[in-house]
């Protein structure tokens, strides 16, 4: 069956505490989210704040292809007539083909929070409902509290609905915004509505239970054809029902259509764009879309998988455009080493026993506190070694670090290195900001007239951890560094008591392996192993 999609990330979403958008994000939100084939955008309150006023009125520029772009309001004030209501103006004003209105169901709302009576409430609801009716908006009601206002008088909150329906409304959508209702009530009451009213019934879930998405599920199979939700779950405290987790549900478990299957496969870019801009990480367990969510890494899994992904995957990670992948930890069998050789396009060039050699030095180096899984820079570099022992570019011999206080909050850092390389003994002395600048500035100094290309790998990202805690300060530390050379980026690893012995180790593998990886694109002389 085809069930409706209704995307409120802009609006819901925003309301989650760590998300914030501004107007330039969502309007390249809405974009995207047309693209991905959702029919309604809910695109914020134009009544409730100037941004969102903005939005919209930005918004008029932007053509889309199948979406329909949705303004959200209340029901009229009580002192206001509706023509003379400003939220219910500005709901006109923002000119979107639908408007999505909530109103009150729950009678304790209408007499403690509204202050009227329940005859009153229906009147607002009808009111507005037709009003934008009128001004010939498509119209969806949400009723707001329905769960828990059913609960209270099932008869007031069947009226609620029937005072939007005779007006005009084109949903009615039954809204769990407490988010606190169980599922096999959620599906009991959208039958009963079912029964009462004919027309689309939408369902709108939060996640405070930690059951939204089944919430969601539950309603479509009582009979909901509307469905509301948030991109990556985002929303008001433990969130909205995760709109892609519902899509991809109805789509591949149920058997409904809802962005379709071909663009089922956007689903995991597109959540990436949002989080992208929401400036949050992408949950790496997010159900279908996570990095993790098609990751195998104990090697009994792997070694399964690896004969047939159907052993441990529930669908094919391509269908919503997610991958497969193999971590490499402790837990690694050969089939994790196989897959990360044929990844790297190494798998060829390892023999038995120098695969069972590089497992060996994996599970040894995760004893000591390495995190290979993070790092796949230093696992690249372990199989590169394990294929050319001999290809080494030069050793260190000694490094030094020295931070003197000059004034206080004022410092100054100075580093030598001294190495071996190919064309002799190097040594370099430089300042720095702060000692892991200077031997990086240092490092490079030496081996620039050798490899002039490092000069382009970069820092992207640093994280110190501690292992030991209970320690203290003599604890160990993992630093976990991305790097960046323009064409790729790679993480390594480097582990000890030392946070500048550990960040140094992260350093000079970063710059082997581009070392590594260069040679092996272009094996000229000059690349040749040395010592
Ligand atoms: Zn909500």
């Amino acid at each position: 069956m085809r069930i409706y999609t209704f995307d409120t990330t802009l609006r819901d979403g925003t309301q989650g505490e760590a998300v914030s958008f501004s107007v330039d994000d969502k309007l390249a939100i809405a974009q995207k989210l047309d693209e991905l084939g959702i029919d309604y955008i809910e695109g914020g309150w134009p009544g409730s704040n100037p941004k969102d006023k903005e939005f919209f009125a930005r918004a008029r520029d932007l053509t889309f292809s199948h979406a329909r772009l949705t303004a959200f309001g209340a029901t009229r004030f009580a002192k206001y007539r509706v023509d003379e209501d400003p939220s219910v103006t500005a709901l006109v004003e923002a000119g979107t083909p639908a408007i999505a209105i909530f109103g009150k169901t729950w009678d304790l709302h209408v007499r403690r929070a509204l202050g009227i009576t329940l005859d009153e409430n229906l009147q607002l609801i009808a009111e507005t409902v037709k009003y934008l009716k009128d001004h010939g908006k498509e119209v969806i009601y949400d009723a707001e509290h329905f769960f828990d206002g059913y609960k209270a008088s099932r008869d007031y909150a069947m009226r609620t609905l029937e005072a939007a329906h005779t007006a005009g409304a084109d949903v009615l959508c039954l809204c769990d915004t407490n988010g606190g209702t169980e599922t096999g009530r959620v599906a009991a009451l959208v039958a009963d509505v079912r029964q009462q009213f004919n027309g689309v019934i939408g369902i709108h879930t939060h996640n405070d239970s930690d059951v939204a998405v089944a919430n969601a599920l539950a309603a479509v199979e009582a009979g909901a054809t509307h469905v509301q939700g948030c991109m990556n779950g985002y929303g008001e405290r433990c969130g909205n029902a995760n709109l892609t987790s519902i899509i991809a549900n109805l789509e591949l478990k149920l058997g409904h259509t809802t962005i379709g299957a071909a663009r089922l496969a956007s689903l995991t870019p597109v959540c990436k764009f949002i989080a992208e801009l929401a400036n949050l990480p992408l949950r790496s367990d997010q159900a279908f879309v996570g990095k993790s969510a098609f990751a195998h890494k104990g090697g009994v899994h792997v070694a399964a998988v690896l004969k047939d992904p159907a052993t441990y995957e529930h669908i094919v990670p391509e269908l919503v455009g997610n991958q497969q992948r193999v971590l490499v930890s402790d837990l690694a069998g050969r089939g994790n080493i196989t897959y990360k050789l044929k990844q790297h396009g190494l798998a060829d060039r390892l023999d038995e026993a120098a695969r069972r050699s590089v497992l060996d030095r994996i599970k040894q180096m995760e004893y000591d506190g390495y995190e290979l899984e993070a790092a796949e820079g230093t696992f690249e570099l372990l199989v590169r070694e394990a294929v050319q022992p001999g290809m080494h570019f030069f050793d260190v011999d000694r490094y030094e670090v020295a931070t003197r206080s000059t004034a206080p909050g004022v410092s100054e850092t100075t580093a030598t290195v001294i190495l071996r390389g190919r064309d002799g003994v190097h040594e370099a002395t430089a300042t720095g900001h702060g000692p892991f600048n200077a031997l990086h500035v240092c490092l490079r100094k030496c081996l620039s007239q050798l490899y002039p290309q490092i000069a382009e790998v970069h820092l992207t990202d640093y994280k110190v951890r501690v292992l030991d805690s209970y320690k203290g300060t003599a604890a160990k530390v993992r630093v976990l560094i991305e790097w960046s050379d323009h064409r790729t980026s790679w993480s390594t690893v480097g582990v000890s008591d030392n946070v500048i012995e550990a960040s140094w180790r992260a350093l000079v593998d970063a710059i082997r392996l581009e070392l590594m990886r260069l040679a092996d694109e272009h094996p000229a002389p000059t690349a040749a192993a040395t010592n």
